[in-house]
C-alpha cells in the first residue's frame, strides 16, 4: 500500500467515525425522543386514571351519603345513627327509603319528581321491600 492509499485510508475512517458518531447521535436523540414521547403518553393515562378513579370514588361517596340519609325507623320516624340496625328508641328495624325512577331505576334527589335521566317518574322504595 503506498502513502497516498494510507492517506486516502486515513480520510476514509474519519468520515466513516464521524458518520457513525453522527448516526449515534441522531439515534439517541430520535431514542430519547421516543422515551419522552412514551414518558409523556404513560402520565397521560396515568392522569386519565387517576381522574376516572377520583370520579367513582366521589360517586362512592355520594351514594353512601344519600344511602346514610336515606335510614329511618318505620316506626317512630327516628333518623338513626349509621351503626344502628334496630332503633334506639323503639327497637323497630331500620329500613333505608330511597327515590329512584320508576322507569330506568337511577336514584333520585329528595325533591325530584320526574327522573333527570329518563324523565320517568319517581318512586319512593323502601330497602327489603322491593321484589
Ligand atoms: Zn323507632
Ligand atoms: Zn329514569
Amino acid at each position: 500500500m503506498g502513502f497516498f492509499d494510507n492517506i486516502k485510508k486515513g480520510i476514509k475512517d474519519v468520515f466513516s467515525n464521524a458518520k457513525d458518531d453522527m448516526s449515534y447521535r441522531v439515534k439517541r436523540g430520535a431514542e430519547r425522543k421516543l422515551e419522552d414521547a412514551a414518558d409523556s403518553a404513560a402520565e397521560r393515562v396515568t392522569e386519565a386514571y387517576d381522574e376516572r378513579k377520583k370520579e367513582r370514588q366521589a360517586q362512592k361517596a355520594d351514594e353512601a351519603a344519600a344511602k346514610a340519609a336515606a335510614r329511618v325507623c318505620p316506626q317512630c320516624g327516628r333518623r338513626p345513627d349509621a351503626d344502628e340496625k334496630f332503633c334506639a328508641e323503639c327497637g323497630a328495624r331500620i329500613v333505608e327509603k330511597y327515590r329512584v325512577c320508576s322507569v330506568c331505576g337511577a336514584h333520585a334527589d329528595a325533591d325530584e319528581k320526574f327522573c333527570t335521566e329518563c324523565g320517568g317518574a319517581i318512586t319512593e322504595k323502601v330497602s327489603g321491600t322491593e321484589e
